[in-house]
């Protein structure tokens, strides 16, 4: 969940999003990534600033209230002046969120990321596998161009958008029922076609909104009949039909030992199309214990030596950001370093989890054929 700028209503819709989520049956994690300004554990009616729970082996127990899973910043900072907390330290934070919190199983995990495109965003969506994006925005704020920031930044690291939320829109009267539009109405929608992303809905202004939301009782739960409500519900719905939708790479959701008897998520080569996407795959096995195959829609396949794979990883820890400069020595890494569990991203790639610990590389589809072309031409050249 991104905005431009803050004060758009961002942790706002989180919460209500995240509690119309947990309504249509999902088991729902939200973490509260905005380091400036903690609001979740509050508008969930819970203390800001108390240290969460810890287990014996050093994970973190989120807090639940109503159902929903959750961490914030503020739990783990305590009173620190957020000023300290930028860059490394919010990474370093972002990522402890993300990896040492025992969720248990989720169908969904929110993220409310702090305000802005920088490298906090950009950093967290290379380190996390997304499924995608949303974008809040309020019809005053329909800034083009910080939105059209946000989604470059976004595809940049392969995290689709899944659409772009109004908030604040329309302000229905609660004395005379009359609908009046305070600001410019529809902006987000027309950003929605002129940006060719989804628009998943508007929510209107509503003062009930922000009581609930200082009461620690969310409107989604405490006026569930409400315009407000209705409209968080059926945002939610749009986003279960996005995120459950035939993924297209034709593989479906999966997380594979590579060790295991599996020797692969599946392998349709009768998905094969003479039209078929150079980048989307429809297959993906170990072909033997040191390679890793792919078979792409267009019907090309691609063989992989993962240690190549391992030496290839993306990551930040591994490639720096702004110059792409190699930050791993090769080296440094095991001749017999092996995949141990290979996981979908979403519908455009893979993360892996490898033998000598590291797991934040996410390879989409596209960098994937890219390194096989590359490494079946190297070795035309050798012949
Ligand atoms: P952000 O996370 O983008 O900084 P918040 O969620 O904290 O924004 O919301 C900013 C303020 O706007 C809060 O006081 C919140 O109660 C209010 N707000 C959010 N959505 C609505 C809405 N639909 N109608 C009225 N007030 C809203």
């Amino acid at each position: 969940m991104g905005s431009g700028k803050g004060g758009v209503g961002k942790s706002t819709v989180s919460v209500n999003l995240a509690l119309a989520l947990a309504q249509l049956g999902g088991r729902i994690g939200l973490v509260d990534a905005d380091v400036l300004g903690p609001s979740i554990p509050g508008m969930l009616g819970l203390p800001t600033h108390e240290p969460p729970m810890t287990t014996a082996n050093q994970t973190i127990l989120p807090a639940e209230r109503y159902g929903i899973r959750t961490m914030s910043m503020g739990m783990l900072t305590g009173d620190d002046s957020p000023a300290i907390l930028r860059g490394p330290m919010v990474n370093k934070y972002l990522n402890a969120f993300i990896g040492d919190v025992e969720w248990g199983t989720l169908d969904y995990l929110l993220i409310d990321l702090p305000p802005g495109t920088g490298d906090t965003q950009l950093t967290l969506a290379q380190n996390v596998p997304l499924s995608g994006a949303i974008i809040v925005t309020t019809p005053q704020d329909v800034s083009l161009k910080i939105a059209r920031r946000g989604l470059r930044m976004f595809e940049k690291v392969h995290v689709p958008i899944l659409g772009i939320v109004e908030n604040m829109s329309t302000f229905t009267c609660p004395h005379c029922g009359k609908a009046t539009d305070v600001f410019r109405r529809g902006g987000g929608e027309r950003m929605s076609k002129e940006l060719d992303v989804e628009f998943l809905g508007s929510i209107p202004l509503d003062a009930d909104v922000v009581t609930c939301g200082d009461a620690g009782l969310p409107i989604v739960l405490d006026k569930p009949k409400s315009a407000a409500s209705l409209a968080y519900l059926a945002i939610a719905t749009a986003l279960v039909r996005q995120l459950q939708g035939t993924p297209t790479t034709g593989l479906k959701a999966f997380s594979w030992e590579w060790s295991g008897a599996d020797t692969g998520p599946g392998w349709m080569e009768g998905a094969v199309l003479k039209s078929g996407a150079r980048t989307t795959a429809i297959g993906l096995r170990r072909t033997n214990p040191r390679t890793l195959s792919l078979l792409w829609e267009d019907g090309q396949q691609g063989h992989l030596d993962v240690r190549d794979l391992r030496l290839a990883c993306p990551c930040a820890l591994c490639v720096e950001e702004m110059s792409g400069r190699a930050l791993l020595d090769p080296s440094k890494v095991r001749p017999d370093v092996a995949p141990v569990t290979v996981t979908s991203v979403g519908s455009y790639g893979i993360t892996i989890k490898w033998s000598d610990g590291h797991s934040t590389g996410i390879y989409s589809f596209e960098t994937l054929r890219a390194l096989a072309e590359r490494g079946a031409n190297a070795s035309a050249e050798d012949v």
